[in-house]
């Protein structure tokens, strides 16, 4: 069925996010509780458990001391926060960047327990990041780092309590330490206190594709909405680190055609797509995309506005807003980074009645496996990668399902559809449990 026979456009627009200020409009907490707000109001929520719901239930601040390779000591900010842990333990990644502040780990810890209550696994929300360069600091620098941070907020962490994973700038290695020295503190080795690990280590096979699987799955449950063959299907992916070389090498192996790649210090462009396993080898070797041959080069911003079937944000959060969506030429915006849109550009994005797979539900196959590895680690027994992504594809398949039969029966866009499921769920449970004062 063709998308627009399931929902009208002029019923897609989220005009109440019309009175946010530009400064609101790149804050992503903002956003959120923009988005939240609406979909809150279309449900009837009641006013008690929309003040619930609407905020984190603990932040943690900590501020901690390194010693750095020259021997100097420096002093790193980290933040915890708990969105919501009424579904079960929290659960999010752990961000190491320049830029990280309270307001994006805050909005990034609500995300993930919209997008948990979405695909119906048993977590709720939270995030972490670490104001730091990764790319500037030695491996020793970036351990030490790991181990204090995570013992500032150790008491806060556990396989009931709070899951971290990997997210932007960390990786399964950063996961490995977190699990090694939250052991130590225990004096036992508790491998489910994380997930993203490695394979050895308790990891789930599949784990560290998974984000890039499950929006493979999307894809292709939209073509088959919209009615669009893979073949001739042009990807644009922005971002080609976990998310997004994992999700250009699915789609590629799949049959579709990644005709550009915008990185951070550049973009690659070629009509007839790009060997994206050769440009994997490309950036294992030289550490960037730029220089690959097998591709033209091109302004990594503009690439975005390339005429293509489905664009593939993958990088970070603003990427497209009210100064650049009137520009955006693709079919379907598959958002696989969380928060890239913002909610002004939202309208834009309806009146050009660009299909959206929102991100809660579109990047959501990295927090079912790491479900799964939780699962597989409390039972000792493990999977093989077949079996996980089965399952993955079905949760998946099934949650695309979900979301866009609720955006038919209630009339709204694909996102607000999405929030409102989950908050329905998250403000279920909640209310089931009652308000312990
Ligand atoms: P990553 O650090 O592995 O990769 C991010 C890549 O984006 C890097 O290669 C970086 O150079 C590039 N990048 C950063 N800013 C850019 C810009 N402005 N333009 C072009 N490229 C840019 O991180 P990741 O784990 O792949 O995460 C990417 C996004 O996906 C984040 O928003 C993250 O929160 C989200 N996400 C990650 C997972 C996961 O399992 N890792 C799951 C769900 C969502």
């Amino acid at each position: 069925m063709a998308e627009e026979q399931l929902i009208p456009a002029t019923e897609q627009k989220e005009t109440d996010m019309a009175t946010l200020t530009p400064e609101q409009e790149m804050n992503p907490w903002d956003a959120q509780a923009a988005r939240f707000d609406f979909a809150a109001k279309k449900l009837n929520l009641d006013s008690g458990l929309w003040k619930v719901l609407r905020q984190p239930c603990r932040e943690i601040i900590v501020h901690f001391p390194v010693s750095m390779d020259d021997g100097s000591i420096e002093v790193f900010t980290g933040y915890r926060v708990h969105h919501s842990v009424a579904r079960g333990p929290g659960k999010g990644g752990i961000r190491y960047a320049p830029d990280v502040s309270l307001d994006e780990v805050r909005a990034l810890a609500s995300w993930m327990t919209w997008k948990c209550a979405v695909v119906n696994i048993p977590f709720g929300g939270a995030k972490g990041g670490v104001i730091c360069d990764p790319k500037k600091l030695s491996q020793g620098e970036l351990e030490r780092i790991t181990r204090r941070y995570t013992a500032e907020i150790i008491e806060f962490l556990g396989p009931e309590k709070d899951v971290p994973a990997p997210d932007m700038g960390t990786d399964e290695q950063t996961m490995a330490w977190i699990m090694d020295t939250y052991s130590m503190h225990m004096r036992q080795t508790v491998n489910a206190v994380v997930t993203g690990k490695p394979v050895n280590l308790g990891g789930s096979r599949g784990r560290t594709a998974a984000t890039g699987h499950g929006l493979a799955v999307v894809c292709d449950e939209a073509l088959k909405l919209l009615e669009m063959p893979v073949e001739g299907c042009r990807v644009i992916v922005q971002g080609f680190g976990n998310v997004g070389s994992n999700a250009a090498r699915l789609l590629a192996d799949k049959g579709y055609t990644v005709i550009g790649i915008a990185e951070y210090d550049g973009g690659l462009y070629n009509s007839n797509g790009i060997d994206i396993h050769a440009l994997v080898e490309y950036r294992k070797r030289t550490r960037t995309v730029t220089g690959f041959p097998g591709a033209q080069a091109v302004d990594k911003d503009e690439l975005l506005t390339y005429e293509c079937e489905i664009l593939l944000p993958a990088a970070t959060e603003n990427v497209i807003t009210s100064h650049n969506a009137a520009r955006l030429r693709c079919r379907i915006l598959c958002e696989g980074a969380n928060g890239p849109t913002t909610p002004l550009a939202d309208d834009i994005l309806s009146d050009k009645k660009i299909f959206v797979i929102p991100d809660i539900l579109a990047n959501a196959g990295g927090v079912t496996t790491s479900y799964f590895e939780w699962v597989q680690d409390r039972m000792g027994y493990f999977w093989t990668e077949s079996e996980v992504n089965q399952r993955l594809d079905h949760i998946m398949s099934e949650s695309f399902r979900d979301v866009i039969t609720y955006a038919r029966n209630h009339q709204v866009n694909n996102r607000i559809a999405a929030y409102m499921l989950a908050i329905d769920r998250v403000a279920y449970t909640t209310r089931q449990r009652g308000i312990y004062a």
